[in-house]
């Protein structure tokens, strides 16, 4: 049997889940896949279990009716790769709310989870928080500007304060943003912005909803949540900076001034390999060296939050707390895929978020079942969006 640590990587078809074979080849005595899910690629996926040969497979997607015999079918999949006892680390790369109940399930089963799926701690960080604390298991960001605090703030985390990964002694955090393909467009412009012109992201290259998230800005919202349930800290001590180059991934401000910065060229292949070995370094030469002269000049400028509504939205209700977070990630889901089939104009991406929060921010999200409902309201407005 070997030493290698199971992973169970849910969404194995995506841009992270490809970006994690890549990272898991070049260390086959630290890891290998212990079960393998997607949605809807079933070649994409037979590639990859063929490759692995993980004890679990899974395609959620049960409309597919050529899967081999052995697969497991249907959405109970991602549960079940989620606490397959074969996996110690849940590599959760799936795209949306979709991901939810695997992340609460993993932790509550008292894994790891490197957590590339955001939307599931936006819309249940309580309850995630909460199934990690009966459970014993951990979440280890794999976004990069969490991952970049997380490496800023090695050796501090623990004690006594809020978040999952709880802090002290942090002044403030700035989040750094690329900008996306329309960071100096004029806000008319920027209300008429084509799908082909959104997705045209300037340094990253990723899944067609985040794609569109970080054009709208959305996607920065959703991870000032995300940096505010993973370390608790405050909203009002959590910035967003632009930084067109992506180099500097993101910073913290401690009590007496210092600020500390992670860089590295924009590959999400540091941040994966990062959260699987957390809290040590693998040593790697996979990911092209960083020449600080070659990425000079690196610059910071100022959000334009006239020319973003979208980012504001999200962070007032990360503010509000409740059922806001999830009412506004369900929204901006909905929202991005009435974009995506070219039912919306990109304007209509933050009018459609803005009149569902005014409508729902006040629902309760207590538990999973008020969570769920507030979420498909949500989705239920915006399809009916003019
Ligand atoms: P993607 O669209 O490329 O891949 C999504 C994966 O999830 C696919 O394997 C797909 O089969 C699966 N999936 C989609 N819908 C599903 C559903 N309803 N049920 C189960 N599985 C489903 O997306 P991506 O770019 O890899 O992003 C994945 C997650 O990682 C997102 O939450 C995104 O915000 C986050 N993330 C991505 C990047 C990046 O560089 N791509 C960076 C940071 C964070
Ligand atoms: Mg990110």
């Amino acid at each position: 049997m070997s030493a290698a640590i199971g992973i169970a990587l849910l969404g194995a078809t995506g841009s992270i889940g490809e970006t994690a074979q890549r990272v898991v080849a070049r260390h086959p005595e630290r890891f290998r896949f212990a079960a393998l899910t997607a949605h809807g690629n079933r070649e994409g996926l037979e590639a990859a279990a063929s490759r692995w040969k993980p004890a679990f497979v899974g395609l959620v997607d049960d409309g597919d009716t050529g899967a081999p015999a052995g697969w497991c079918r249907g959405r109970e999949c991602l549960v079940q790769a989620a606490t397959h006892p074969d996996a110690r680390i849940v590599l959760n790369a799936v795209v949306g709310a979709a991901g939810l109940e695997a992340t609460i399930a993993a932790v509550g089963a008292g894994k790891r989870v490197a957590l590339a799926n955001k939307e599931s701690l936006v819309m249940g960080g309580a309850l995630v928080r909460r199934a990690a604390r009966a459970g014993g298991g951990e979440v280890i960001p794999v976004d990069s500007e969490h991952s970049a605090l997380l490496q800023c703030l090695a050796g501090r985390i623990g004690g006594a304060g809020e978040g999952l990964l709880p802090v002290a002694g942090v002044r403030r955090f700035v989040i750094t943003a690329s900008g996306g393909p329309f960071r100096s467009w004029d806000t008319e412009r920027i209300r008429g912005a084509t799908l082909a012109d959104a997705l045209k992201h300037p340094t990253w290259s990723m899944g067609r909803k985040i794609t569109v998230d970080s054009a709208s800005l959305a996607n920065k919202a959703l991870e000032v949540i995300e940096a505010h349930l993973l370390f608790g800290v405050p909203y009002d001590r959590i910035e967003v900076v632009v930084h067109p180059q992506s180099i500097v991934h993101s910073m913290v401000e401690f009590e007496d001034g210092s600020v500390i910065a992670q860089m590295g060229v924009p590959s999400m292949e540091l941040p994966v390999l990062y959260a699987l070995g957390y809290p040590d370094r693998v040593e790697d030469a996979g990911v092209p060296r960083f020449d600080p002269v070659a990425t000079s000049p690196l610059t910071f400028e100022a959000v334009r939050h006239d020319a973003f509504p979208t980012l504001g939205l999200g962070i007032a209700a990360g503010r509000k707390g409740g059922a806001a977070p999830a009412v506004f990630n369900a929204a901006n889901e909905a929202a991005v895929a009435r974009f995506l089939e070219g039912s919306l104009p990109f304007s209509g991406i933050p009018a459609a978020i803005g009149m569902t929060l005014d409508r729902l921010s006040d629902r309760s999200g207590d538990d999973l079942p008020a969570l769920l409902s507030a979420d498909a309201e949500a989705r239920a407005l915006v399809k009916e969006y003019r």
